[in-house]
């Protein structure tokens, strides 16, 4: 397949959009990326990267990065994590606070809440859960420069009034053990690590292979990679992951720093970003270049 031709298609195709939707601002490090900046990128199995626009370009992953402290809990707590956390779909906002109020726990990891949960599952396995978190994303993206961004970190936490109640009431619920203001601190800085497209779908690519899933000390096996997969394609897009599951059929997930992280298991991974987000949450045209990219491929999991 000439991804590359089909990817230069695509962009074109979607340059209409580009005033469309609106950067997040509710954390204000992030309201000063240039909402125009777009990039997409195919990294396959056998061995060949496709890129169009600025992809070598790093932005805030946001909550994309919940698949990797997914992977990393997963690998350490086996089936038992799914009493801590659930994997049905939300229908709600990312940050909503209102089944977590009625259900006492989390709906799935890929929510605010239950990230949060994550961050403590790491933070009570590890001594040094920042650097190994850091150690584990670096691998799977094959860079050692990828970070965490401090500044955009903090400035989340001046702003993050939703995700402090939302740890007081998993805390009240009694679903983390730490304190409230550790895990705080670090959900926000697993938020704030950086790539560009091409490190990103590198990073995809060990969700799209068949293969040994061992980076890092983390290992999982094919069945657990699997359901990861599963899990991105019922809840990877906040209360949208219907409407990107019928538009697009890959398994994804999506972040506020306008970054979707998608896959074609056993072929290819693919990152897009664009800054401008939907209602959603979803960048406008990040979604619309993965419809387009399945449409013009016919390849889908459907
Ligand atoms: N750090 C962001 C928050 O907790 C992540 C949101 C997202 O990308 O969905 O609000």
């Amino acid at each position: 397949m000439d991804y590359q031709t089909i990817l230069e298609k695509v962009s074109k195709a979607v340059a209409p959009l580009t005033g469309e939707g609106k950067v997040a601002d509710y954390i204000p490090a992030l309201a000063n990326v240039n909402p125009n900046k777009y990039a997409v990128c195919i990294d396959s199995i056998d061995g060949n990267l496709y890129a169009v626009g600025d992809a070598d370009e790093r932005f805030s992953l946001q909550s994309i990065t919940k698949v990797f402290s997914l992977a990393m809990c997963l690998s350490i707590k086996g089936e038992e994590l799914w009493t801590r956390v659930g994997k049905e779909p939300s229908g709600t906002a990312f940050n909503s606070l209102v089944q977590l109020e009625v259900e006492g726990m989390p709906r799935n990891p890929f929510i605010n809440a239950g990230a949060i949960v994550l961050a403590d599952v790491l933070l009570t396995s590890f001594p040094d859960p920042e650097a190994r978190f850091l150690s584990f994303v670096r691998e799977l993206c094959g860079s050692d420069t990828v970070d965490y961004n401090l500044e955009v970190a903090h400035s989340e936490r001046e702003t993050g009034y939703l995700n402090a109640a939302i740890v007081n009431l998993l805390k009240y619920h009694k679903k983390i053990e730490r304190d409230v203001e550790e895990v705080l601190a670090f959900y926000f800085k697993m938020c704030s690590i950086e790539m560009n497209c091409k490190e990103l779908a590198r990073a995809f690519l060990a969700f799209a292979n068949h293969c040994r899933f061992d980076y890092a000390g983390v290992s999982l096996t094919l069945s657990q990679v699997k359901r990861i997969n599963s899990v991105m394609q019922t809840c990877g897009f906040y209360d949208e992951a219907g409407e990107f599951s019928y538009l697009v059929g890959l398994p994804g997930k999506s972040g506020v720093g306008g970054g979707i992280a998608a896959l074609y298991p056993r072929r290819y991974s693919v990152a897009v970003w664009s800054p401008r987000l939907n209602s959603k949450g979803n960048s406008v045209m990040g979604m619309k270049t993965l419809e387009l990219l399945t449409t013009e491929t016919m390849e889908s999991i459907f």
